[in-house]
């Protein structure tokens, strides 16, 4: 589906986490299932994504991680012992695993197995960029944290690098939002392989957050309780329609190749229902095309979520309109019923005021 020669997109927690977000989109689900890429395909489309980090943000990152993590992780260590372990023993030994193998599922078996030892070994133990691996609508998707911390007691902890400053200890509560949901989806992740050991190691739902401390490249952190934000993402990626079943509805031999005309991406993409919402304008890279679309086919899902459920069956804009006059739409609708009364409001409301100021 992604055409071929098309290397395949790897589905990273971001991605994952914004799926769970909108689990009713399968335009989404099976895009990120075929391991397209949406960033070429939306631009292939004419509707270029305005979503993604800068090239300088990505430098800027990286150079930041490298220095948290330098000296074998000893500061990374240290401010995960602060955190989240006081009373664990100090960090005389800390060993870090090399986790290079061929391949995504190599290196997820070579990480489940330095975790295995990890724990049999005792001490801590910091695994630098693991793989896991997250079975997401019947396929797996591959995951890379930043990295994840074995405890002394055998315990696991999900660690988030970030760039964005902590300024007096706290950070953009959008952005510690987003870091929490993606180190959720890491922890679900982890959590398949701890049950997959006897005994099961406990994964930590607090993970620890390091950003620059206020405007330095000194790394700070926090720890971010993700309790909530795991059980949301579980139940949602839970819900997730089958990519087979979205690919069994699909016409046959539905492609999505950027090199192809844009007429003809745009049919197949419009062959998988979407379910727009504005919040995809911060989290989908096909924003601006479902958008659009959205748009000229005036549905109501362009005005919001909470909107949309306000409305019931009444899905376009001008149906809406019509049923606020009272030409369509059943009287004994809630919704309908609604529409008439705020229609009647604003009406008498104007006529007041034309009285006024005539
Ligand atoms: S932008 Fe389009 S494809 Fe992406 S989640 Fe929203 S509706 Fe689905």
């Amino acid at each position: 589906m992604r055409g071929p020669d098309v290397p395949a997109k790897a589905l990273d927690a971001r991605a994952l986490a914004a799926l769970a977000a909108n689990p009713g989109c399968r335009r989404r689900a099976i895009l990120d299932g075929a391991g397209v890429d949406k960033t070429a395909l939306a631009s292939a489309l004419g509707s270029p994504s305005a979503f993604g980090q800068s090239q300088f943000a990505l430098t800027r990152g990286n150079a930041f991680e490298a220095r948290v993590k330098a000296d074998g992780g000893a500061e990374l260590l240290r401010l995960v012992r602060r955190h989240l372990d006081p009373g664990a023993e100090p960090l005389d030994r800390a060993a870090v695993p090399d986790l290079s193998a061929t391949g995504p599922e190599g290196r997820t078996a070579r990480t489940a197995l330095a975790l295995r030892e990890a724990g049999e070994a005792g001490g801590w133990v910091l695994l630098d960029h693991p793989m896991l691996a997250l079975p997401v609508a019947g396929s797996p998707a591959f995951l890379e944290p930043d990295a994840v911390v074995v405890h002394p007691d055998g315990s696991w902890t999900v660690v988030e690098i970030k760039s964005f400053p902590m300024l007096d200890g706290s950070a953009d509560p959008a952005k510690v939002g987003a870091a929490a949901r993606q180190a959720a989806v890491y922890v679900l992740a982890l959590e398949e392989v701890a049950a997959r050991l006897d005994p099961a190691p406990r994964v930590r739902h607090d993970v620890l957050l390091v950003c620059p401390k206020d405007f330095s490249n000194l790394p700070t952190a926090a720890a971010v309780d993700v309790r909530k934000q795991r059980a949301v993402t579980a139940r949602q990626l839970a819900r997730l329609t089958r990519i087979q079943d979205i690919a069994d509805t699909l016409p046959e031999g539905t492609c999505f190749a950027p090199g192809l005309p844009a007429e003809q991406l745009a049919e197949a993409v419009e062959a998988v229902p979407a379910a727009y919402a504005p919040e995809c304008l911060s989290a989908c890279e096909l924003a601006f095309h479902c958008r659009q679309r959205s748009r000229a086919a005036d549905e109501v899902t362009q005005l919001g979520r909470a909107v949309r459920a306000e409305l019931g069956g009444l899905a376009t804009v001008a149906d809406v309109l019509s049923a606020a006059r009272g030409d369509s739409g059943d009287p004994d609708d809630p919704a309908v019923a609604a529409l008439r009364r705020a229609a009647a409001l604003r009406a008498e409301a104007l006529a007041v005021q034309g009285a006024v100021c005539p």
